[in-house]
């Protein structure tokens, strides 16, 4: 809505999805959950299993702005809407989350093509997203305030049967998985991977942040969350 006011030429048309039932709620499928995309945070954040399952997630949606976004914002729009700084966006690559739209299922590692780019097509819309169970995941957000403010870094690291995943947002032009730190870990090395994290990412100085510190940010909350999902 905030874009629709500055889009030249103006849209003829805008599409409602709020009242479409098909695109809300939060259910279990086999060893699934799935979250329809135009189900608001605030509903995700209430979901028992989402408190059971994805506690990560939880945590992520109670970061985004503030009640107000969290009443109307879905997890469809932080997807289509692809900023680097979206929150949900690195919980949803630690939990190697599958993103559903209308006509195909697309991993969300592969969702992200560019700054602002997704792999949808124009007229392609999200349904829903769905995450595995029994996964591990830590989540922090470093924003300048609890509410309305967008993250300098977002970060959730999982431990899976095949390794350990790490996402993060806000340090490059997409969220990004970094694969230099997660290729260490897989070698047992805690201090390589802290080193090689700062490589995995592409920060900038905007008006939110300088890249130096977002670089020794994200070593230390990547020191941080790797102690809590020790197994
Ligand atoms: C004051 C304010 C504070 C904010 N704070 C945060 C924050 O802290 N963290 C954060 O991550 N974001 C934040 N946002 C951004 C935004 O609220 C979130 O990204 C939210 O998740 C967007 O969801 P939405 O349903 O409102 O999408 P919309 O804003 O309605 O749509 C965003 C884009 O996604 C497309 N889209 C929406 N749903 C679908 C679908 N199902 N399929 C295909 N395309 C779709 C729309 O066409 C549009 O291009 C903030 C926004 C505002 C205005």
């Amino acid at each position: 809505m905030v874009h629709a006011r500055t889009l030249r030429p103006e849209p003829e048309a805008l599409l409602d999805l709020w009242s479409l039932n098909e695109l809300k709620g939060v259910r279990r499928t086999g060893d699934m959950l799935e979250i329809a995309a135009a189900e608001p945070y605030t509903g995700i954040i209430a979901s028992p299993d989402v408190q059971q399952h994805l506690p990560a997630l939880a945590a992520a949606a109670r970061t985004i702005g503030a009640a107000q976004i969290q009443n109307r914002g879905t997890l469809g729009g932080n997807l289509a809407n692809a900023s680097p700084a979206g929150d949900t966006l690195p919980v949803l690559l630690a939990y190697d989350a599958v993103v559903v739209t209308d006509r195909r299922s697309i991993a969300v590692d592969t969702f992200f093509t560019g700054y602002r780019k997704t792999a949808l097509q124009s007229d392609e819309l999200i349904t829903a997203v769905r995450f595995p169970l029994g996964r591990q995941v830590a989540f922090r957000k470093v924003g300048t305030r609890a509410a309305q403010a967008i993250s300098k870094v977002v970060m959730a690291v999982s431990r899976t049967p095949e390794g350990v995943r790490i996402a993060i947002g806000s340090v490059a032009e997409v969220p990004l998985r970094a694969r230099g730190a997660e290729a260490a870990l897989e070698r047992n090395d805690v201090e390589g991977a802290i080193a090689a994290v700062a490589d995995d990412i592409r920060p900038i100085d905007d008006v939110r942040s300088t890249a130096v510190y977002r670089r020794a940010v994200t070593q230390g909350v990547l020191r941080e969350l790797l102690e809590s999902v020790r197994t």
